[in-house]
């Protein structure tokens, strides 16, 4: 690298302390990006995710009671098992960008929240629905995409069962100082590349047929899919921790 990339006698920027296109500034680390899934093929995850579930097994996954997991995993993907009960990661993050793959059952069996349902738990408990929402209707806020109890998606952007589809979820933990809440969680959710809620403010922990309400956590939580005793599957779970990009 020869010469100033930027420039140096611009004024200064005051969060950062660098000058308006600072070429001294640390440049944003490369990455090889992976590739999106689609209907019919598996994606791949960027080259410094933190792989959760690779296809091949449970490993650092655990169930209700701490124990190794024991949901189904073939042809490279997992399977709810009806009856074992949630299982969730032995990891524990916050702020991220969690990426999955699901399929809602090819037989289509039940309606309304009795079709395909199962659920992303960040932090082991704020909830987006995952259910078959493919000409099936429900109370909006159960809706697929939906944050549980609190807001519906702002469209229905499901595929139809047996397909694959893609959740991108950028999550802001919340914030608390002693018993005080100092900001709630924040959620971006896109369901096959759709925006479904934009830096949405989450009430609380999800709750059925009530109202959420904070109570202090750590700022740090598993990831819990939920086993609401239909066979939906998933695949290719991984994140990206976030509120890393302006390295100094
Ligand atoms: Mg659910």
């Amino acid at each position: 690298m020869s010469g100033n990339l930027g420039y140096s006698d611009t004024p200064v920027l005051a969060d950062s302390g660098f000058h308006v296109h600072d070429g001294e500034r640390p440049q944003p680390k490369v990455i090889s990006p992976g590739v999106t899934g689609t209907p019919t093929s598996i994606g791949v995850p960027p080259c410094d995710a933190v792989v959760l579930f690779d296809g091949t097994s449970l490993d650092g996954w655990l169930d209700k009671n701490g124990a190794p997991a024991t949901w189904l995993v073939q042809d490279g993907y997992l399977q709810v098992s009806p009856g074992t009960g949630d299982i969730r990661t032995a990891a524990e993050f916050g702020d991220c960008h969690l990426h999955l793959e699901f399929a809602s059952p090819e037989v289509v069996k039940g309606d309304g929240q009795g079709r395909g349902n199962s659920g992303v738990f960040l932090m082991g408990q704020y909830e987006i629905q995952v259910l078959d929402c493919y000409q099936n209707p429900t109370y909006p806020d159960g809706t697929t995409g939906g944050i549980y109890g609190q807001y519906p998606p702002l469209v229905n952007a499901c595929r139809k069962p047996g397909e694959w589809q893609t959740y991108d979820i950028i999550w802001t933990a919340p914030k608390f100082e002693g018993e005080a809440l100092v900001t709630p969680a924040y959620v971006t959710v896109l369901l096959n590349g759709v925006v479904l809620h934009y830096h949405k403010a989450l009430l609380g922990p999800t709750q059925h047929r009530n109202l959420a309400q904070y109570v202090p956590h750590a700022p740090v939580g598993p990831l819990k899919l939920q086993d609401h005793g239909d066979l939906v599957r998933f695949r290719n779970i991984w994140y990206r921790p976030t509120g890393q990009y302006d390295v100094v």
